[in-house]
């Protein structure tokens, strides 16, 4: 309510400073460009815009885009302007609360408020002509869309009721809210919190607010959101990246409306929807990465911004997780974030038994035949299905075989483009670079020796699955990996085949650890724990330990204790031991303990700064060149520069500087400075085709 009539005067007093007609509008332009660019208003002009209208305007010599107005006045640049083509709104598109959000973002992840605007708004909202203004499609302006879904749905029913801890938490996660904006809710898998959530969305909607529920991509299955429909109907709208622009076109048009959905249920880029009364804003798997989106900018991580959009809003936050990641965890111990933690499994379930396998000490004592399988674990699956249960085998890596080598010379085949060896797809025929998705044919003769003994190293799951097959010819083998998901019907149709009973054993990559739930497996097999952890990246031991304990917490859904065997070569790591006793605080005592002392977020934020160019040689003397500036500026805060262990993709050379900032610097001057710096060095003799990007945290 606060906020409709804050906008209420804020649109009045455009109306009236929009009466006398201003001269010219500031706007933004879909481009990867800093700043904003001043056009003239016709002084005919039918549509009076105001901020946050789009515009049709001209750029370069023969290009049209659709802009977003964010200043209108009557300040007569010192330079000449072109006119704008043709005002498409009469009342915004983007409210006020989501330029402020763009702002912030832009000033936070250090990209051009165009690649905010590139990002949040689906392309059917921004018609856009690169050549001549006479083909661009009109009519697909404000109001020309309904924004309904097309389906019918159940009359919605009342949530099922909670158990006793259930309804305790809630309890709890309320009066948390009455003293911190954001509270973390920590339960271990399969505790309810789904059914918690529903209840507190509930509640928001009968006050009169509307609730954004956040989740990972791979989470929003088919089950879950009718699960959520059967509650809700059709006060909810779902919103994914993998359904059509034009259906993420209506919802953001709903959203607009005068009805807007209560709840939307959405993945990252949710974010950008205009939601005119949020009032509670919840986050599941809060500690996926998934929420960070890498490439292209903005690089941002929707949790961070999804948490300043609800303090602008005045709404509260729910964060979600088995698993924390340590930066939620420290804000909930150092009283940042309220804390709510839930310890038992719904239904008193119990915590699966884990069962670690050396499979260095099963290899000596030659037990390992020629593959990934201990006897202990083979003969778990045995039992599993014997017993007419299923079993879940998570390897992290897809493909056949990370690595073909030649026997005789050591050749191994590698990506021309990029600086990393090529993954064997067998079902394919080919090996295909992870990194550019480049295809290469499977040579049968060693182009280096002519060598013909060319073998396959490592395991993907594609070769587990050939070589359990080969195993247990009777099984019904189903593997869920990036490879058999290229379409949202091929991933439904797995977890429906396993659901149903139809598949016995599911080997898949980390999608395999996410919050499904299945009423049958009673055995979950992590084949190599160390791959892992031997990834290069200050967060690859949390992850390690959240990855090994979601796909843990898959086994023994009801009735049974599940088991888990954990295969490594390392069982006396600490991660591997923590995973054992279910040690979220103690991992997270030693991560952060080791965060601190080396200077990594938490406790400071880090900023990767990558420098990329044809030429490695220029690469290298930017990459020198640009940390000489920096040092003058920000000192020891700068790390490198150094050589990335995938140093060349898509033919760039690579290299990278680490700037570690105190918490307490505000980003808008860390950002001013970089840019600074930045246009100075491009500006220097030979530098002017190189890339420069950042990723912050
Ligand atoms: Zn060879
Ligand atoms: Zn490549």
């Amino acid at each position: 309510m606060k906020y409709l009539a804050k906008h209420f005067v804020l649109s009045a007093l455009i109306c009236t400073f929009a009466f006398i007609m201003p001269r010219y509008a500031d706007v933004i332009l879909p481009l990867p460009l800093q700043g904003t660019f001043t056009y003239a208003l016709p002084p005919d002009c039918e549509v009076v815009p105001q901020v946050g209208c789009r515009v049709i305007v001209p750029f370069g010599s023969r290009k049209f885009y659709t802009a977003i107005v964010m200043r209108l006045h009557d300040e007569t640049p010192p330079y000449p302007t072109k006119l704008v083509s043709e005002v498409l709104d009469a009342s915004p598109a983007v409210l006020p609360a989501q330029l402020s959000l763009w702002q912030w973002i832009s000033d936070y992840y250090l990209c051009s408020m165009g690649d905010v605007f590139k990002a949040a708004i689906p392309a059917a909202l921004k018609p856009k002509c690169e050549t001549k203004k006479g083909a661009r499609s009109k009519g697909q302006g404000a109001g020309g869309l309904s924004g309904q879904e097309a389906f019918s749905c159940p009359p919605a029913l009342a949530p099922c009721p909670l158990s006793d801890v259930q309804q305790q938490a809630m309890e709890g996660i309320v009066s948390q809210w009455q003293t911190h904006d954001v509270c973390l809710l920590h339960g271990v898998t399969s505790s309810g919190k789904t059914e918690i959530y529903i209840h507190l969305m509930k509640k928001a909607i009968e006050e009169g607010k509307q609730v954004l529920f956040m989740l990972p991509e791979i989470v929003l299955t088919t089950q879950l959101t009718e699960r959520l429909r059967r509650v809700f109907g059709n006060r909810m709208g779902v919103y994914h990246s993998k359904y059509s622009d034009k259906v993420r076109a209506e919802l953001y048009q709903k959203m607009l409306s005068e009805e807007p959905y209560d709840i939307v249920v959405g993945v990252r880029s949710s974010i950008f929807l205009p939601f005119q009364r949020l009032g509670l804003l919840i986050i599941d798997e809060e500690h996926e990465t998934s929420f960070k989106q890498q490439d292209p900018a903005p690089r941002y991580h929707a949790r961070n911004v999804a948490l300043v959009m609800a303090r602008q809003a005045g709404a509260k936050a729910l964060l979600g997780s088995a698993t924390p990641c340590l930066e939620s965890y420290h804000n909930a111990l150092v009283g940042k974030y309220g804390l709510v933690t839930l310890k038992t499994r719904y239904a008193g379930l119990s915590l699966p038994d884990i069962e670690i396998v050396d499979v260095q000490e099963m290899r000596r004592k030659k037990l390992m035949g020629s593959g990934l399988f201990s006897p202990q674990l083979l003969a778990h699956i045995r039992k599993a299905l014997e017993q007419r249960q299923q079993v879940i085998l998570f390897q992290n890596r897809r493909g056949y075989a990370p690595v073909l080598e030649c026997r005789e010379c050591g050749w191994t085949p590698r990506c021309e483009k990029c600086d990393v060896s090529l993954t064997v797809h067998r079902g394919l025929r080919q090996m295909v670079c992870h990194y550019c998705g480049k295809a290469y044919d499977i040579p049968t003769v060693c182009p280096n020796c002519g060598g013909r003994d060319l073998s396959s190293k490592g395991y993907g799951t594609e070769r587990i699955e050939e070589q359990l097959q080969a195993i247990l010819p009777e099984a019904r083998i189903a593997r869920m990996d990036l490879d058999t998901t290229r379409s949202r019907q091929n991933y439904e149709q797995i977890l429906h085949d396993f659901e149903g009973g139809n598949t016995d054993i599911l080997i898949g990559t980390q999608m395999v650890t996410k919050g499904l739930d299945f009423d049958r497996v009673s055995l979950v097999g992590i084949l190599s724990a160390d791959s892992m952890l031997a990834q290069p990246d200050f967060r690859s031991y949390e992850r390690a330990f959240q990855l090994m304990e979601q796909v843990a917490g898959r086994a023994g859904r009801k009735e049974s204790v599940g088991h888990v065997v954990l295969q490594t070569r390392d069982a006396s790591n600490a991660i591997v031991r923590q995973v054992l006793a279910h040690d979220y605080e103690g991992m997270y005592a030693e991560q952060a303990e080791e965060r601190e002392l080396f200077r990594y977020p938490p406790f400071c934020r880090v900023i990767f700064i990558y420098l990329k160019h044809r030429d490695e040689a220029v690469a290298e003397s930017l990459a020198t060149d640009f940390s000489v500036l920096l040092r003058q500026v920000f000192g020891e805060r700068v790390l490198g520069p150094d050589t990335p262990p995938v140093s060349r993709i898509q033919r760039l050379h690579i290299r990278k500087l680490i700037l570690k900032m105190e918490l307490t610097a505000p980003m808008s001057a860390v950002r001013e400075r970089l840019l600074a710096l930045q246009s100075q060095i491009l500006q220097m003799p030979g530098y002017h085709s190189a890339q420069v990007y950042y990723d912050v945290d």
